[in-house]
């Protein structure tokens, strides 16, 4: 079989870099760029284009497995890709209480775009990576086992790192310090490769622990530390997809103002770390702060394609 053309799918990149007038940034001489990561592709947005684009090369068409919570973006965009390019996809979803149940708008859109849904229940889901657990998950594939290309849990592999360092070089010269929403660490990984000025990750789950998960997807993909990043932990507001009313009256405020709709799990938890440390005084007057907008808000149950 033949590596997909992802080119055939026009994504739009680089994406664009916008700067956006706010008080909050302007009165402390910043300015607040937003990279539009979320425009690179209306099914495959952001950073899962990035992340995804080498690992569909790498499978040359075979079907592709992954893994995600009832909610991943990685496994709505593995799914459209799937569905735009031809190749079978396996998404193994953490949560067999799930199962026989009616889908969510997001796993429904995974369902729609022809993935194959396999619940499991959350120790085998933490388990996912051993040999004997990931041999029986591949059995209720389709394929032989051996034909199937397995894509790690928000799609964090050393191409992903390798697909994400694109970013930052597409940003250099375009701002002085570039800042990041974080899962597992690999957009992170991948950005300040690339990027030659320092870059800040906030982390959205709490537990302090991606420091150690970024060091080793650089290591995998390059053998080694690359580039000035750090993380600021204080913004997850009590951790992955956990809000506060101040957080979510802050994203309906900012997208209002600037006219786009603010994705809450990820860019909202960005957008209102940079505010906090715009307000610190953590940037020299004259920064230019690119915030990267790695993904739109997820389909609703009524929204169309
Ligand atoms: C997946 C995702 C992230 C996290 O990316 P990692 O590489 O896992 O850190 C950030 N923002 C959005 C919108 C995402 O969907």
């Amino acid at each position: 079989m033949n590596a997909p053309d992802l080119e055939r799918l026009r994504p739009r990149l680089p994406s664009p870099l916008e700067p956006v007038e706010d008080e909050r940034f302007a009165r402390h001489g910043l300015t607040l760029l937003l990279k539009r990561d979320d425009l690179i592709h209306p099914d495959l947005p952001g950073n899962k284009w990035r992340k995804l684009a080498l690992n569909l090369r790498a499978a040359e068409g075979r079907p592709v497995l992954t893994f995600g919570g009832a909610y991943s973006n990685h496994l709505r965009a593995t799914a459209a890709a799937g569905r735009l390019l031809g190749f079978p996809t396996i998404g193994v979803v953490r949560g067999d209480e799930l199962a026989g149940r009616p889908l969510n708008p997001s796993l429904a859109r995974c369902a729609a775009d022809g993935m194959r849904l396999l619940f499991v229940d959350r120790a085998a889901y933490r388990a996912k990576h051993e040999p004997a657990v990931l041999a029986g998950l591949l059995e209720r594939a389709p394929g032989a086992p051996g034909d199937v290309y397995v894509v790690p849990e928000g799609g964090s592999n050393a191409l992903a790192v390798e697909g994400c360092a694109e970013l930052g070089r597409e940003l250099a010269g375009g701002a002085d310090v570039a800042a990041v929403a974080c899962g597992t660490g690999g957009t992170l990984a991948g950005l300040a490769a690339g990027f030659p000025g320092p870059v800040l990750g906030v982390p959205v789950l709490r537990g302090g622990f991606l420091g150690g998960e970024v060091r080793a997807l650089q290591e995998a993909a390059f053998g080694g530390p690359r580039g000035d990043w750090r993380l600021d932990e204080r913004f997850h507001c009590g951790g992955y997809a956990r809000t506060t009313p101040e957080l979510d009256a802050f994203a309906d405020a900012f997208g209002a103002r600037h006219g786009l709709a603010i994705e809450r799990l990820y860019v909202a938890k960005l957008l209102h770390g940079l505010v906090t440390l715009a307000e610190e005084g953590a940037f020299a007057p004259g920064t230019r702060i690119a915030a990267v907008v790695t993904g739109s808000p997820e389909p609703q149950a009524d929204s169309s394609r």
